[in-house]
């Protein structure tokens, strides 16, 4: 048997194994591999040393392990990566909040892989406009004169009051000095674009009249902010939007609403009965309404304001829109997106958001037992449960709606389950009630079913 020594005399040089063919055929990064190939070769040393092995592998095995270990870090490293959504929540901010459509995803595809008409008109073959698609596909869907596309709706916040207001005080109800997730809290926005916060009424209740007593000469707008991710109970008093509209035309101050998740069609028959609709909203008497992109709607992150065109002139001159205007992949993946709201029949069957949302309980328990039928094909077991699941996302708040939840089975206790799920190629991320895991089938996608079904047969069968 040959000594330690002779042992680690006999292990390749990493530049003979990054000339093997096993490594040379292979489809990874050179940097990567090389890498892999450094930390084989390491092991091989460790293994030596605690006298594991009693002999060198050949070279094709090495480079073999090599190429193995790079495949599964190439797999497992990037930070932005591939997740399975089971916790039920919609639009989950930490998850990406909403998945686009496919014809919205070949869009973005298509915008970020070759050259394409952002700005040019090919029929006069010149500069064209940045945002005509989706300005003519919101006014078809919201009815507005004007709009404008800018970064996310904290922006579109921002920009709307520092155009409009930055000179003078704006008028809002105590009970909507809101905090939407991450910091963005509307006394400190308003405070950013230079404008007195003037607030009116108390957390519960606010009356018209609070809001006309407040108005002066300073008054350069009312806004109206929906309490997206909360809800007060109990007394409660909120003036409506028709009945500002009339205080602010007989002012005539420009009023602002920021309705949050944007819905485009009438989303109270799956349930969510207090999310304004951005087309409502203007015919009430909004005179700028702005909402999220990937919320409700379906798209990428972007914000959206729509309405009168003299203020959304405005708004374009000011140089905070050069700053937060968006890029081509959004705005192809939001004229795709907008595009399929034209028949809202289509619109609910391809943007996953709406199909999720509108799902029935038949067709989520039918497909809970299909996932569980095949788990039990795989050799591991699950049961079906019902379950609530959240829109989530900033909207709704304490909305829940049935839902139906597959449950592996197994000797692990849910906490490594839910972590194994985790720890998987691609995560499946799940929630824990009950001491029980489950994986909500309104947020997965049936294309992801085998892929679930194997990895929870496996977690059944070999316990840890
Ligand atoms: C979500 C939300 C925002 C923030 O929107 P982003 O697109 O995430 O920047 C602002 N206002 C309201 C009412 C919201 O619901």
């Amino acid at each position: 048997m040959p000594s330690k020594e002779e042992l680690f005399k006999l292990i390749p040089q990493v530049d003979r194994l990054m000339q093997n063919e096993v490594i040379t055929d292979c489809n990874i990064y050179r940097h990567e591999v090389a890498s892999a190939v450094r930390d084989t070769l390491g092991e091989l040393r460790d293994e030596i040393k605690t006298s594991k092995i009693d002999s060198i592998p050949a070279d094709d095995v090495l480079a073999q392990r090599a190429v193995d270990l790079a495949m599964k870090r190439a797999q497992y490293d990037r930070d932005v990566r591939r997740i399975i959504n089971a916790t039920g929540v919609i639009l989950h901010s930490n998850l990406g909040r909403a998945c686009l459509s496919k014809a919205a995803a070949e869009a973005v595809v298509e915008a970020a892989s070759s050259y394409c008409t952002l700005e040019y008109n090919v029929e006069k073959g010149e500069r064209g406009s940045r945002t005509g698609g989706v300005e003519k596909y919101l006014s078809d869907v919201t009815g507005c004169e004007a709009s404008l596309i800018v970064n996310n709706n904290a922006a579109a916040v921002l920009l709307i009051l520092s155009a409009l207001a930055s000179d003078g005080s704006v008028v809002v109800s105590r009970g909507e000095l809101v905090e939407i997730g991450g910091g963005f809290r509307v006394p400190d926005i308003m405070e950013q674009c230079g404008c007195e916060l003037n607030e009116v009424g108390t957390t519960n209740k606010t009356r018209i009249e609070d809001y006309e007593n407040a108005i002066s000469d300073k008054t350069r707008a009312i806004l109206k902010v929906h309490s997206s991710n909360f809800k007060i109970v109990g007394f409660t008093e909120a003036v409506n939007i028709e009945k500002l509209a009339t205080l602010s035309r007989k002012h005539d101050i420009p009023l602002i609403e920021d309705i949050g998740s944007g819905a485009l069609i009438d989303v109270q028959r799956y349930g969510l009965n207090d999310e304004p609709l951005a087309k409502e909203s203007l015919k009430n008497g909004a005179d700028i309404v702005s909402f999220s992109g990937d919320k409700l709607l379906g798209g990428l992150q972007c914000g959206i304001i729509i309405g009168n065109k003299k203020l959304v002139d405005t708004m374009k001159k000011h140089p905070l829109y050069r700053a937060f205007r968006v890029d081509k992949i959004t705005i192809a993946a939001l004229e795709a997106t907008l595009r399929l709201y034209g028949d809202p029949r289509m619109a609910e069957k391809e943007i996953p958001v709406l199909s999720m949302l509108s799902a029935s309980e038949t067709e989520l328990e039918f497909r809970a037992e299909k996932l569980c039928g095949k788990i039990y094909a795989k050799g591991g077991a699950a049961e079906v449960i019902k379950t609530q699941s959240v829109a989530g996302g900033g909207a709704v708040p304490g909305l829940e709606l049935n839902s139906f939840a597959v449950s592996p089975k197994s000797k692990e206790s849910t906490d490594g389950v839910e972590k194994r799920l985790r720890g998987l190629p691609v995560p499946i991320i799940s929630r824990i009630e009950d001491d029980r895991v489950l994986l909500d089938i309104r947020t997965i996608i049936d294309d992801d079913f085998d892929y679930i079904a194997e990895s929870l047969a496996q977690i059944s069968r070999e316990p840890q």
